[in-house]
């Protein structure tokens, strides 16, 4: 008998249904993923009610951790894993040709076209469909990128591989944050708390971290896992508390993590040293940015950098710091959720389930629905 999965499928805008859907054989080329868990992100939410454009119907999830299945022969040899062996997977699917891919730009590879195409982004129309990890089991593509992981690791821990690598890149990375360095991160979610473990692992002097007054529990959170000082903005004058934590100096490192609102890259200017690095990653519904005054770029000599994912050295980074053992990462991690609730976690990301937050969420689908 033919083998199937069950798979989260997104029919539409705020639209989610569970499907059983077939598997394919693999060929020599691809492999089979049983998903151990997915994690979940503020793209995820912005898939949901549509920001990010999507063809549907569209098996959601570019966060995957597993376990190969199958393996094609020569898969296995190019990727050096085999059946059994645990995996964290990137979400883009690059072309590997492409004047993006050609410069070491691969994160953003449009060169198979249809826009995106990664885990998570290909639509069911193009075999073999289960290109997404909120299901059972997930296709990896010959042009997959896979990374080892230990298999002792709890995978909702394993699974922070994500967040984690993108404050290893964004935060460190993109910046060249190093000793000495004073880093102000805006926005207290998991890519900035993940900013905050990567920036102290990279040896960064000071670090603050802003948030606003709903905020508390993560801004405790954030100094727990090496934040030296954070503001809340709606009760502090944030400039004037930058000012005072640095001497007068000024954030070397601006990471600017929060969601939707423009406000803090405006700040972002204001909070910055001479020749600071601001590094922009939070995305804004391509709203455009009020107050911004640009003469604060020009007079302090500031490096604006923008940060689209994460590749292959951050990931690796992210995955030896978890492996250590050293940082408690898991201090991060909320919620666990079996696939039937993929739609109550996603809106809990975004904040739509009154009286319930989140900072790290994962679908675990072997978990039973709660
Ligand atoms: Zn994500
Ligand atoms: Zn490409």
């Amino acid at each position: 008998m033919a083998m199937t999965t069950r798979a989260i499928v997104q029919t539409g805008v705020r639209a989610l249904e569970l499907r059983e859907l077939p598997v394919p054989d693999v060929d020599h080329e691809s492999a089979l993923l049983r998903v151990e868990a997915c994690g979940i992100c503020g793209s995820d939410a912005e898939q949901y009610v549509g920001t990010i454009p999507v063809q549907y119907p569209v098996v959601p999830g570019h966060e995957p951790l597993g376990v190969i299945e199958r393996i094609g022969d020569r898969a296995a040899r190019r990727w050096g894993v085999d059946v059994g062996d645990r995996v964290a997977v990137e979400a883009p699917i690059p072309c590997g040709h492409c004047a993006a891919c050609r410069t070491g730009r691969y994160n953003v590879c449009r060169g198979r076209g249809g826009g995106l195409f990664g885990h998570g982004y290909v639509p069911l129309s193009r075999p073999p469909g289960i290109w997404g990890a909120y299901a059972d089991f997930m296709h990896l593509d010959a042009f997959s990128i896979v990374h080892r992981m230990r298999p002792d690791v709890p995978a909702a821990t394993a699974v922070m591989f994500n967040p984690l690598g993108a404050g290893f890149r964004w935060a460190v990375e993109l910046p060249a944050t190093g000793p000495g360095d004073v880093v102000l991160v805006l926005g207290p979610g998991q890519r900035g708390l993940a900013s905050v473990i990567a920036a102290r692992a990279a040896g960064a002097d000071t670090i603050i971290v802003t948030g606003l007054a709903r905020d508390t529990a993560k801004l405790a959170l954030a100094r727990e896992l090496g934040a030296d000082h954070t503001i809340d903005v709606e009760h502090e004058d944030a400039r004037v508390r930058v000012r005072e934590l640095t001497g007068g100096h000024g954030a070397d490192v601006v990471v600017e993590v929060s969601a939707n609102s423009p406000v803090p890259v405006a700040e972002a200017l204001h909070y910055a040293a001479f020749g600071a690095r601001i590094v922009l990653a939070g995305v804004k519904g391509f709203k455009a940015v009020p107050e911004f005054v640009s003469d604060l770029i020009v007079v302090k000599e500031l490096h604006l950098l923008g940060a689209f994912g994460v590749t292959s050295p951050s990931y690796q980074a992210a995955i030896r710091l978890i492996e250590s053992g050293r940082v408690p990462v898991e201090r991060m991690h909320t919620h666990d959720f079996a696939l039937e609730d993929a739609e109550h976690a996603v809106r809990l990301l975004a904040g739509e389930i009154p009286g319930e937050q989140s900072i790290h969420s994962c679908l675990v689908p072997s978990l039973r629905p709660r």
